[in-house]
């Protein structure tokens, strides 16, 4: 018998909705399977905000994917309606030779992107609330900004839904295998079992417990998420005067943060880049303690002298972590023919979701992609490296 459905979408966060919207947009009959509800708080995929920039320290390979997946966010906007993306400029902020800064300015000129370097005194000028120290300096970018995570998923799970994707809440994948002939997959749910052509599994911070033949040691980390109201109110903080940063201290420590977006009493967001806790999604703790919240403001202090004025809340969110950090996106080496998988997104995967949807429907529907994704290969070296 031929399977019911074209493609099952495994987990329906930030990567998994966008997939099941380019999926059903081609045409493809699309079951999505999502082990809690929409736009949950309980993965990788909320907290309001999420950087989005171009100039990327991480690797200049990652610049053709975000320009695509910048056209895709502008899309998704005009097409839904909703406001996801804020481009309100972005400062990337250390010592010259700080990864940060290094490391934006090399993708910026090898892809000639528009940029600024930006001399303290220029730095506070311009930004009042940011006070650098003699020896920083600052990468600008006009195009860099904010997305909005739970607007970026409900936007894609309503286009799916459009399109005629089935999407299924509050249904876990318990187990799933491959029929026999290469004819698709079969998947189990504690309701029920589906047959489909093609598996697309985009599990977040659970890709330890479903992919454990990938070869790939992942670490799940427990991140905070911290509020603070200014000194003297929100309005320095705002979008059409604040930018987003990303600030490398001389230790390597790097913060982030973004410009108030939540109205006068939501105050402004900031986090800690890495150095999270190892965790599972079972384990996490959920409780932010009062020694995380006073390293956070004693990291501002110096920095953003207003920002840790008074603390509002704060909240967890996890990394899923590959050795080198960057990301999982390739079919399955295990079953080439019939699964697909996205993951690893090593806490920088929000900004480039559209992209990685559109990526994950090529290669379920026609077992490549023209995007680049060399990089992205489980089995390279670095991967394996535990
Ligand atoms: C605090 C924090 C800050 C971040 N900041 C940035 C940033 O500024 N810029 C940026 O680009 N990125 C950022 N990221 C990273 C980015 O948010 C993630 O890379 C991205 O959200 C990962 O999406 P995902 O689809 O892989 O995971 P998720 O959105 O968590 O989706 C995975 C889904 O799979 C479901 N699932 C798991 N197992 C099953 C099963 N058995 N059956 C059915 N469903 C299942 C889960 O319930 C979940 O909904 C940040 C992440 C965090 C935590």
């Amino acid at each position: 018998m031929a399977p019911t459905y074209d493609v099952i979408v495994l987990g329906l966060g930030g990567m998994g909705s966008a997939a099941a919207h380019h999926l059903a947009a081609r045409g493809a009959r699309v079951l999505g399977l999502e082990k809690f509800g929409p736009v949950h708080h309980r993965g990788s995929s909320h907290g309001g905000s999420r950087i989005t920039r171009q100039s990327y320290f991480e690797d200049p390979a990652y610049v053709p994917l975000l320009l695509r997946s910048y056209e895709l966010y502008e899309k998704l906007e005009r097409d839904t309606g909703r406001e996801i993306a804020t481009l309100c400029g972005g400062v990337m902020l250390g010592r010259p030779d700080s990864r940060t800064v290094r490391g934006s300015l090399e993708s910026a000129r090898q892809w000639d992107l528009p940029h600024e370097m930006l001399e303290p005194e220029e730095i506070r000028r311009r930004f009042p609330t940011l006070t650098p120290a003699a020896d920083e300096v600052a990468l600008y970018e006009a195009r860099a900004g904010l997305v909005r995570p739970e607007h970026t998923v409900a936007a894609h799970l309503q286009l799916a839904g459009q399109d005629g994707a089935e999407l299924h809440f509050e249904e876990p994948v318990t187990r799933w295998e491959e029929l026999p002939g290469g004819a698709g997959v079969r998947v189990h749910t504690p309701e029920n079992t589906y047959t489909a052509g093609q598996l697309v599994i985009c599990p977040g911070a659970w890709a330890p417990q479903l992919l454990t033949d990938l070869g790939v040691p992942f670490t799940i980390e427990r991140q905070v998420m911290y509020w603070f109201a200014p000194d003297g109110g929100t309005a320095p903080f705002v979008p059409d005067r604040h930018p987003i940063y990303i600030w490398e201290d001389d230790r390597g420590v790097q913060i982030y943060g973004f410009p108030s977006i939540d109205g006068p009493d939501g105050g402004a967001k900031v986090a800690f880049f890495r150095k999270g806790t190892v965790c599972t999604p079972e384990t996490i703790e959920r409780t932010v303690h009062d020694h995380e919240v006073r390293a956070m403001a004693d990291q501002l202090a110096p920095r953003i002298p207003a920002l840790p004025g008074r603390f509002l809340k704060a909240a967890t969110c996890m990394y899923s972590n590959t050795p080198d950090e960057h990301f999982v996106i390739t079919r399955h080496p295990a079953h080439p023919e019939t699964v697909t998988v996205a993951c690893g997104f090593s806490g920088h995967g929000f900004k480039f979701v559209p992209v990685v949807g559109e990526i994950v429907a090529d290669l379920a529907l026609t077992g490549a992609t023209a995007h680049p994704i060399e990089l992205f290969d489980p089995r390279r070296p670095a991967a394996a490296a535990a």
